[in-house]
């Protein structure tokens, strides 16, 4: 299936075949039938916007340490519809903002510690999963992040030192370019970098499961119900409330979940970018093309282009080549036909070709996409304000699988006033600065892709690795 995008352009949710968003909600194992509306105002202790993994984790978490608790989630289309049911099925503890970065940020304890729930994270969504019985196929391959080139090799080496000087590196591996290739035969790997903390997941399974075991455990989902506005608690005493269009839900505590999406009310439209990361997925692959390849050990994959790629080989024997490239929209603006851009999903299909002479006339069966959020700086916040009544979690710059767990539990905590080692993070109550007004915003993300796409165009073509100075380089770390 490449689905047309003529599917995605109906006009209202009910036409909506939420089968075709991805392979991965196809399937899902399940018709995928929308749960009811909200249908009238309602109460809550909490009432969480959006069924993702964000979502659906802080329900989770809230209702294992308070059963008594009320929480309601509303979600605009259906649990699993966002990034949490489409992405590239990596549960890693990497984290969108580099070692090397947040040591400066932070200093060393801080993001040693950071680094070091990430890890957990990765055990922690393999436990739930096996404890709660949902068949999420989560498997821990670990990840290879592939020097392809010698102008990538630099790169390996400094993620492997950031390790070192902050004491992670035991387990994590450089391997050299026989031992990559005995793992993984990809064209011109000069060496790769080995981290055991990545496991694959199937993500539709997971979040599906996940609202299932949400709503055992007591919790109520609402689905195609969108959220059109919240409001904070007031002076007066008002309690913080979501709205819709069939009423509202006043709560104790809101919990603001939608990722990208959140990007489309007015009062956040500044704090996120969304930006498409885009997917294509060949068929299963005979055993013949698989002795070729290798990649028995189903790691998780990437070289290391700023306009990242990233892959993975899912239990039926496909390879899944996902990466960035598709445009930014002016405004933010997130629209389902946006998921869709062919001369991004050709390019895929022709890398992954060229990563992989071994797919010569093989297929490509599926092609989907979707937005993932990236705040000014980067980095992901969990906040709550007990004062306001609002939490959220949000900002995974396209690293959310793992990272949503831990905000599901530092969220929990933090709405329920314990003190953990996870609420003294530094992602907690982390705010970053908003995106420039439009028309900044536009020239200025639109000049970055396609300055990095050019800067990774000369590493590769010139073998030598980039200098850090270009104006886009600077301009996407500032
Ligand atoms: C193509 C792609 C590939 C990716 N690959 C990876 C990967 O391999 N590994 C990794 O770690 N991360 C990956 N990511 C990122 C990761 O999937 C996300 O960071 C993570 O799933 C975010 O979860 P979430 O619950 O916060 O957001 P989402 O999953 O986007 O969920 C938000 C939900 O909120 C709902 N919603 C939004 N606004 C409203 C509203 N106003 N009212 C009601 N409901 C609303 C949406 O419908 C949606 O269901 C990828 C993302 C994409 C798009």
């Amino acid at each position: 299936m490449t689905r047309a995008p003529s599917v995605r352009r109906s006009t209202g949710s009910e036409d909506k075949d939420y089968r075709s968003y991805s392979f991965w909600l196809e399937t899902a194992g399940e018709d995928l039938a929308p749960r009811p509306s909200l249908d009238g105002p309602a109460e809550a202790d909490v009432a969480i916007l959006g069924a993702g993994f964000t979502g659906l984790w802080t329900a989770y978490y809230l209702l294992s340490r308070e059963p008594s608790l009320r929480v309601v989630v509303l979600e605009a289309e259906i649990a699993g519809f966002g990034a949490s049911g489409r992405n590239g099925a990596w549960c890693s503890s990497g984290f969108p903002v580099s070692p090397g970065e947040l040591q400066r940020r932070f200093g060393r304890e801080a993001t040693r510690e950071l680094l070091i729930e990430m890890r957990g994270a990765v055990d922690e969504v393999g436990r739930v999963a096996a404890a709660e019985e949902i068949d999420a196929q989560f498997f821990r391959g670990g990840q290879l992040r592939v020097a392809r080139g010698p102008s990538q090799l630099p790169s390996i080496e400094r993620a492997y030192e950031s390790f070192r000087g902050l004491g992670l590196e035991r387990d994590v591996r450089l391997l050299d370019a026989d031992e990559t290739t005995r793992r993984v035969r990809i064209t011109d790997a000069r060496g790769a970098l080995f981290n055991p903390h990545c496991a694959t997941i199937h993500p539709a399974r997971l979040a599906r499961g996940l609202a299932r075991t949400v709503e055992r455990l007591g919790g109520e989902i609402f689905e195609r119900t969108p959220v059109t506005d919240y409001e904070e608690a007031g002076e007066n005493g008002s309690r913080p409330r979501l709205m819709t269009d069939s009423g509202e839900v006043r709560a104790r505590t809101v919990v603001l979940a939608g990722e990208a999406y959140l990007a489309r009310l007015r009062k956040l439209r500044r704090q996120l970018l969304p930006i498409y990361s885009l997917i294509v997925l060949t068929e299963p692959l005979s055993e013949e093309r698989w002795a070729e390849i290798g990649w028995e050990g189903r790691e998780c994959v990437a070289s290391n282009r700023y306009t990242v790629d990233y892959l993975s080989r899912t239990e039926d024997g496909r390879i899944l080549f996902g990466g960035r490239g598709a445009p930014y929209y002016y405004g933010s603006r997130v629209k389902d036909e946006y998921d869709m851009h062919e001369p991004t999903h050709e390019m895929l299909r022709s890398t992954a070709r060229a990563w992989f002479p071994a797919l010569e006339g093989a297929r490509f069966t599926h092609a989907w996409g979707g937005p993932l959020a990236t705040p000014r700086d980067w980095m992901p916040t969990m906040s709550y304000n007990p004062s306001t009544g609002v939490a959220t979690a949000r900002g995974y710059t396209g690293q959310g699988v793992a990272t949503a767990n831990l905000s599901g539990r530092t969220l929990a905590d933090l709405i329920l006033r314990r003190d953990t080692g996870i609420t003294r993070l530094p992602t907690v109550n982390y705010r970053s600065r908003p995106w420039e007004p439009e028309p900044v915003r536009w020239l200025g993300a639109r000049f970055v892709q396609r300055g990095l796409m050019k800067v990774d165009d000369r590493a590769e073509r010139t073998g030598k690795p980039p200098t850090g100075k270009t104006l886009a380089e600077w301009l996407g770390r500032h």
